[in-house]
């Protein structure tokens, strides 16, 4: 008999999007003259820059012809993007990584997901409250957790991110195997500081652990003291994994490409405590399951480290930042405490009610959010609110919620 894998069964089913969808039909029904405003979504709104589009044009075109066409490259990732990330994201930030240390891939959702694959069943995860869901479901069906009771996983550490500790949580005074941290973060939008950031290397290091640090929003940094990569920490080399993407950066969302950073000195132990490369193993898994990334899109990614791909590149994380500052100036004005939106695309609002009572109010007002139940526990009482959209319809969105909440 065929059986399945009974960790599925432990899954919460997500309502969140289908319970926001079936209030949004609701409302839309009830006013259908009414245009929504939706500043929910964790999706760019803004075209690909237009060297971007060149580059691929051209390899597109390439790929035509016989002298010039590319099969199968290697799985890893061409060359030619690696030694840019290298030198434009690392070597220009002082952090020692080299081009062969890099895995291009389609997409950090599916890193973050299938890195934990090379690691022991029993390990005791750490991973934050409120959370990007990847990280919690795929251990989940790895088998790393207890049922679910009261909002909660059993056998799972959770990593609290609250008013009380600025969203920045310390590391837990039991030791723990595997670390998930995310900064600029998804949904709080809070950022660490480089000795936030150092306190867990240096845990990580005390207790053998290992760090997994997604840093897919570190293009929305606008403060030069905070670290864009964990690299810039000083041991860091030895304990972490950190993930990036061009989706957010460079609006790449529906053209997929992405890359994991696992330097060469990173370790991790078997049952004897002999220590092995994470390097290899996870080039054992990525060569294996993973037939690389289109040559047009690598192309496309590459352009992202050219002049104009740079200017391009600020020129729309600058765009999507000024609707962050107004939503956060806003939001502050009416008497809401905001933490986000400086360093990231995301405003986490402490709505003086339950997440949905507040999503309620503002959808009532025209505007769509994401209430903070969705992310875990510790969002209860909060809501997210994206600054990906239009000055225009982020501007009419605020006179919206100014109006409703005043
Ligand atoms: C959007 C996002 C990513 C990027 O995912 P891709 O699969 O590369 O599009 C990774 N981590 C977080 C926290 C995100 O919000």
């Amino acid at each position: 008999m065929i059986h399945i894998n009974e960790n599925y069964l432990k899954l919460q089913a997500s309502y969140l999007f289908s319970d926001i969808a079936r209030r949004v039909a609701a409302h839309q029904e009830a006013h259908p003259e009414e245009t929504l405003i939706k500043l929910g979504i964790g999706d760019v709104t803004r075209g690909l820059p237009r060297a971007c589009v060149d580059a691929l044009h051209k390899a597109v075109d390439e790929m035509a012809g016989d002298a010039t066409f590319r099969g199968y490259g290697p799985e890893q990732g061409y060359p030619f993007l690696r030694e840019k990330i290298a030198a434009g994201d690392f070597g220009s930030r002082n952090a020692d990584i080299s081009p062969d240390e890099i895995f291009i891939s389609d997409g950090a959702k599916c890193d973050t997901g299938n890195i934990q694959e090379i690691f022991a069943a029993d390990i005791r995860v750490a991973l934050p409250d409120p959370v990007y869901p990847v990280y919690l479901d795929t251990n989940v069906m790895a088998g790393r957790t207890g049922a679910f009771e009261d909002g909660r996983y059993g056998g799972l550490v959770y990593l609290e991110s609250l008013p009380e500790n600025g969203f920045i949580p310390e590391p837990p005074s039991e030791p723990v195997d595997l670390i998930y941290l995310c900064f600029p973060n998804n949904p709080t939008g809070a950022g660490i500081s480089r000795d936030a950031l150092k306190t867990w290397v240096d845990y990580a290091r005390e207790n053998k652990a290992l760090i997994l640090f997604d840093a897919a929003y570190e293009a929305f940094i606008r403060d030069d003291a905070m670290p864009r990569s964990i690299f810039e920490i000083e041991g860091a080399r030895d304990v972490a994994i950190e993930f990036r993407s061009f989706s957010k950066t460079a609006g790449f969302t529906g053209t997929r490409c992405a890359f994991t950073v696992i330097p060469k000195s990173c370790t991790a132990y078997d049952r004897s405590g002999a220590a092995h490369s994470l390097h290899a193993l996870w080039n054992r898994r990525h060569s294996t399951k993973f037939n690389g990334v289109a040559y047009p899109v690598q192309r496309a990614a590459e352009a992202v480290y050219s002049p104009e791909g740079k200017a391009e590149v600020r020129e729309r994380i600058d765009y999507y930042m000024e609707n962050a500052t107004l939503i956060r100036r806003e939001m502050t004005d009416l008497g809401y405490t905001c933490v986000g939106g400086k360093n990231s695309p995301y405003i986490w609002i402490e709505g003086k009610t339950d997440a949905w009572s507040f999503f309620d109010r503002l959808l009532k007002a025209g505007v769509v959010c994401t209430p903070g139940t969705g992310f875990g526990k510790c969002g209860e009482g909060f809501i997210r609110i994206s600054a990906f959209n239009s000055h225009e319809n982020v501007r009419a969105a605020m006179d919206r919620i100014r109006t409703a909440l005043q």
